[in-house]
């Protein structure tokens, strides 16, 4: 109301009369209309709320559930596999306290940290892990310490931290009269899609952007063309858990190929960029780009075609992949470690938080002998399945990609799968059955057409309110997918499980489960995702995971949770808690240290944050196994220091005493009853309580032969006891020895 009117009705009072006055009595109906209006839409919503929370947690128990509203580029391809594998999608998420079986996000796991449940398709700094910088360095460490097993990837220089080092090097290369002459790729460290990407011969023509650190590398030259074209693969591969390692590998990849016909490097031809680089995003713009739908033709293809281009031109193409495989697993063990310490600086192992599984693009270029080379991870690999397609001469539209759909599809999907929770699975398979078997019996809706729709809409919840843009646009959304949703019955997934039920419901011996089992197990032979590790290469690359016991040492002494770097009183505790002073190491020693590797990680740091990275305290340890434990190569002398350092931790308590109450313990049942067939040595039985020692000592008694193996078998089985992991470590190392008496 505006202040004339009000002024208007005032006058208009009648003081005269001392009943209500109007202008009052007109606020107060107005108020009281507003008040009920609002408590009405209130239990409107919230009745709402209501219908829709139990609608939810009705659902969840019989559908897989899964949160789009970050999908962003990748719903396309998503709401293709949520209609595959009947999921029940919530494109804005949920509104009630229920979290979705699994979350979507498009770019990385902050977009939303608030999830506690559920799974989620990014690890925590995955990104930055795989920058190009990290990523290589981390290959770096890993050449380091398995020279032989880190060759897959071109020599690497990290400027300008190493613009003296490189400088070297280049000079060096030249005065020996290295043919063909070397070049070198300089690429920017967070760059992506080729952006900013050039060669150079000569450390002159390199241009140092202060606000940009670059990686430069050794330009692979001698690559594998296909009529005459440089191309490179993009292998995806699945990421499932870290504890558990799992990693799958998708069969089906593509290949990219550059635009114009491929020479060795010179100074007239580095500059062609269609010529040396192959990435998509630059080559569709190339004049001589094929487009063509084929999958073995044009300059995107699939790349089981590109192997079997290979397998024709008489080359062993499964080897190609094996080799292809060992890349993979290998390059996912070099990053093992430090996500592992993002991991659990995000979600603590004692907090409740996602579980984490993440879709990785490798770029691999294979040279002239068909030998892998890693050029990068990318954290984020495209999954959007449009492009560009010429409809006409000259004419383009943006289309769905046939061949990116034939790719991406049947990744995603079984992605999902993968991470689905098998029970919602199987009460899926359940319902369906149940359906099916209803519509068998007669008790079908008559029509013989699909079901009515309330049997199988969408369930997105709708919270009427005000008649936001939000709002009209879920009724939208819930009409598409309807519709969808009525396409049900004709997907694959439901074509799968008839054709199997079809040539199983004559086996009356199967019960419900076994029948699922069986479904999942066909399902999964038709999986586009093979296992790598550990069902392929576990025994063969267990040696490799050394810095995960380096990761965990850096973890216990990182202080602030969340915390991704470790300060210098973190540093002291780690040098006195591993007793590093008894191989003299004075704590002067370790300050200087600490000092010294913050300043050779700084450039690891742009951020400018105070503390010592992962990389830097792996570069530590290596220095102290160099000078205190020495051996015949790297990798085992830092083993020694790792044993060394768990040994003594192993043995305290938390403030870094021996905890002497088993001690004394011991103490005082060694003098009573000192058992007389072995001798137990005193160090190992620090971490004992009285019980242990009585056990020990009862086995000792009861056993004839007291043999160091009966009594170690004893103390496996006893699963009871709570200093049990402890005293299991120890084991494993602990000397029984029979006591000469
Ligand atoms: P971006 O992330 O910007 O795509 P890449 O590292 O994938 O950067 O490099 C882009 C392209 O450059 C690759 O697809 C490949 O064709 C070419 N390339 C990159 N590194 C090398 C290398 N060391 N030797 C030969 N070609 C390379």
């Amino acid at each position: 109301m505006t202040s004339h009117s009000r002024d208007y009705h005032a006058r208009s009072i009648d003081f005269g009369s001392l009943k209500k006055p109007e202008p009052l009595q007109f606020k107060m109906t107005d108020f009281r209309r507003d008040l009920q209006i609002r408590s009405k839409r209130e239990q409107h919503a919230r009745k709402e709320r209501l219908r829709a929370l139990s609608e939810a947690k009705h659902l969840s128990k019989n559908a897989v559930t899964i949160d789009t509203s970050r999908g962003r580029s990748n719903i396309e391809v998503l709401r293709l596999c949520i209609k595959d594998l009947a999921f029940r999608e919530y494109p804005f998420g949920r509104r009630d306290n229920i979290t979705c079986d699994i979350h979507w996000h498009a770019c990385n796991f902050d977009e939303n940290p608030e999830v506690y449940n559920g799974a989620v398709n990014k690890f925590p700094g995955m990104g930055d892990i795989c920058s190009k910088m990290s990523l290589f360095r981390s290959l770096d460490t890993m050449r380091e310490l398995f020279p032989n097993e880190y060759d897959f990837y071109p020599h690497t220089w990290y400027l300008p931290a190493q613009y003296h080092e490189f400088a070297a090097d280049v000079r060096k290369m030249h005065e020996k009269r290295v043919k063909p002459k070397p070049t070198f790729i300089v690429k920017p460290d967070t760059g992506s899609q080729g952006d900013g990407i050039y060669l150079i011969r000569d450390i002159n023509e390199y241009n140092p952007n202060n606000s940009k650190s670059h990686v430069v590398q050794e330009y692979m030259s001698n690559v594998y063309l296909i009529n005459n074209y440089k191309f490179d693969l993009r292998v995806y591969v699945v990421l499932k858990s870290l504890e558990p390692l799992q990693i799958y590998i998708c069969k089906e990849g593509l290949a990219r190929f550059s635009t114009v016909q491929y020479e060795t490097p010179t100074k007239g031809n580095i500059h062609e960029t269609f010529m040396h680089l192959t990435n998509y995003s630059l080559n569709k713009r190339s004049a001589t780009f094929n487009r063509s739908e084929r999958e073995d033709d044009g300059s995107k293809r699939t790349l089981t075609s590109v192997l079997r281009r290979i397998g024709i031109n008489g080359h062993d193409t499964d080897k190609v992949w094996k080799n292809i495989e060992k890349c993979v697993c290998k390059t996912v063990i070099a990053i093992l470690p430090e996500l592992k310490v993002e991991y659990q600086a995000t979600i603590p192992p004692n907090k409740p938080g996602p579980r984490c599984f993440q879709i990785l693009g490798f770029d691999i270029l294979l040279l002239d002998n068909l030998k892998p080379i890693l050029l990068e991870v990318n954290s984020s690999p495209s999954l959007s399945i449009d492009g560009e397609v010429e409809t006409s001469p000259g004419v383009f539209e943006y289309m769905t990609c046939a061949l990116d759909e034939m790719v991406k599809r049947p990744l995603v999907r079984d992605s999902l799968l993968l991470m689905s929770p098998l029970n919602k699975l199987k009460s899926g398979f359940m319902s369906k059955r149940r359906k099916r078997k209803r519509k068998k019996g007669g008790h079908s809706n008559g029509s013989g057409g699909p079901e009515p729709l309330q049997h199988q809409r969408t369930h997105i919840l709708i919270i009427k309110a005000d008649e936001s843009d939000e709002e009209k646009r879920e009724v939208d959304v819930t009409q598409q997918m309807s519709e969808l949703n009525n396409e049900l019955d004709f997907t694959r997934f439901d074509k799968d499980e008839d054709e199997f039920l079809d040539s199983h419901t004559e086996d009356e011996n199967l019960n419900d489960d076994e029948k699922f089992m069986k479904i999942l197990e066909k399902l999964s032979k038709e999986n586009c995702l093979k296992q790598l590790y550990p069902a392929v290469y576990d025994e063969a690359f267990e040696h490799l995971r050394i810095l995960e016991r380096v990761a965990n040492l850096f973890i216990s002494f990182l202080g602030v949770r969340g915390s991704l770097r470790i300060g210098p009183t973190g540093f002291r505790t780690f040098a006195r808690k591993c007793r590093l002073s008894r191989r003299g190491i004075t704590n002067a020693a370790v300050d200087i240290m600490y000092i010294d590797m913050q300043r050779r990680w700084d450039h690891m740091n742009p951020d400018r944050t105070s503390g010592l990275c992962f990389q830097g305290f792996l570069d530590s340890c290596l220095e102290i196994a160099r000078r205190k434990f020495p051996g015949p190569s790297k990798i085992e002398m830092l083993e020694t220091l790792v044993d060394f350092c768990e040994n003594s931790l192993n043995h305290q308590d938390d403030d870094g005493k021996i905890p002497n109450l088993p001690k004394l313990h011991f103490r005082r049942l060694g003098l009573a009853y000192r058992p007389s067939g072995f001798q137990v040595y005193r160090k190992s039985t620090d971490c004992m309580t009285e019980e242990t020692v009585q056990d020990l000592y009862s086995a000792e008694s009861r056993s004839t032969h007291n043999s160091s193996d009966e009594i170690e078998s004893f103390l496996r089985q006893r699963r009871k006891n709570a200093y049990q992991p402890t005293l299991m470590r120890y084991v494993s190392r602990v000397s029984l020895v029979q006591s000469p008496e």
